[in-house]
């Protein structure tokens, strides 16, 4: 094959990224090798470990696979893939921090992250303290000699506020602290994180690199001033992905690309729609031009996915539970579920009591929709439907 060219369109990388055909004998797709034990020729060979694969939970080629695959797509040194996006988020802390350290992580975060800092980095003796998404450069006021990783998640979890990443990035990294950031939203093809000065890249594969709700995968891409530290972390813990998972999350990137243009479209059209329509109060879409961080997307992002919220308008807070649960009751094509980056279009009503600084909407309950890959007036229809039931309600 030709050299590839570092100016070749997204769809044309997803569909060549990662080893070659020509390496595997015409095959377009790569073998699923699955394994545990892995035999060395020789008694030397086995003790200086010196040949590529020696034991399953350090990597096969189905798994390097995808990794070299992702790697392409962040700019990163190394990429590890964990059973879930969650561990993916909480292996750099347990690799970077120790007990006396701080770590600065952003109010807005996908809460589950929150709870592993409340639960178990406490119990290891590491404080974590929340900062406002706002807060830019002047995350500078916040670090102490103790501060050792900043993280940060842009677009929020379910509330979509925006991180100047950059300016973020470079104050932390003047103290020396490690950034990573969850660019689940965004996926590598609409935001790069290591370009912008984060150290470690995170995603839930699960969402949309998987793509049809039927896998759990995380991600973990590290630049090279720090893959060295995660790689050795996670020989500690033995996390891994399984040779099948790795398998489909690969066959997912290469549709990748066409189904994020899909969702973007569609879930724009929905956004701009809602927010003409009387029922809604506000809609939180990084894209549109009335949110509130929509000119940092604007000029950091090259897209936006098919996730978003909108604040349905009831002005009594007694009436917001009610309201919410006879909306999402009436929907068909919506489906009530937490997870996204599927092909169905999805709805949840948003909890957000666990905000210290950036709380919540207070004029109506928050609705996270996923808008999938079906016809957009079916799912307008849908939500009709929905609004019905909650303006009766
Ligand atoms: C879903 C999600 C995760 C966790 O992924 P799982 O594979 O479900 O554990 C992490 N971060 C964000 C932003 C997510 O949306």
């Amino acid at each position: 094959m030709a050299e590839k060219g570092q100016d070749i369109g997204i769809n044309t990388r997803l569909a060549h990224i990662g080893p070659q055909p020509s390496e595997r004998h015409g095959f377009v797709n790569p073998p699923i090798q699955r394994g545990s034990t892995v035999l060395f020729p020789t008694a030397q060979t086995m003790r200086s470990e010196g040949q590529k694969y020696t034991y399953g939970t350090h990597g096969t080629p189905t798994t390097d696979a995808l990794c070299d695959a992702l790697n392409e797509l962040e700019g990163s040194a190394g990429t590890l893939i964990l059973p879930s996006g969650l561990a993916a988020v909480t292996l750099p802390f347990l690799a970077c921090l120790s007990a006396g350290d701080h770590m600065l992580m952003v109010d807005s975060v996908y809460a589950p992250a929150r709870r592993f800092c409340e639960n178990v980095l406490k119990r290891m003796g590491i404080e974590t303290e929340y900062y406002d998404p706002a807060i830019g450069a002047g995350i500078e006021g916040l670090i102490r000699p103790n501060t050792k990783l900043v993280h940060l998640e842009a677009p929020a979890s379910n509330t979509f506020e925006m991180q100047d990443i950059g300016a973020t990035a470079a104050a932390a990294k003047k103290h020396g602290c490690v950034v990573t950031m969850d660019n689940t939203w965004a996926t590598p093809l609409f935001f790069r994180p290591l370009d912008h000065g984060v150290d470690i890249s995170i995603h839930a594969a699960t969402k949309y690199p998987s793509g049809h709700s039927d896998i759990l995968m995380g991600t973990v891409s590290a630049n090279a001033e720090t893959w060295g530290r995660i790689e050795a972390a996670n020989r500690d813990l033995g996390l891994c992905g399984s040779p099948d998972d790795a398998y489909q999350i690969l066959r997912g990137l290469r549709t990748m690309g066409v189904r994020l243009a899909h969702h973007m479209e569609s879930a724009i059209a929905v956004a701009e729609w809602l927010e003409q329509r009387e029922d809604v109060a506000r809609v939180l879409h990084p894209a549109l031009a009335s949110f509130p961080g929509h000119d940092i997307w604007k000029r950091d992002f090259k897209g936006a996915s098919g996730v978003f919220s909108f604040v349905l308008k009831a002005d009594k807070p007694e009436d917001h539970t009610r309201k919410a649960q006879a909306f999402l009751d009436a929907l068909t094509y919506f489906g009530l579920g937490y997870s996204w980056g599927g092909y169905e279009s999805l709805a949840v009503h948003v909890y957000l009591g666990d905000r210290r600084i950036c709380k919540g909407p207070t004029d109506g309950p928050l609705i996270r929709l996923q808008i999938g890959l079906e016809d957009v007036k079916d799912l307008k229809a849908d939500l009709e439907k929905g609004f019905a039931a909650a303006r009766a309600a």
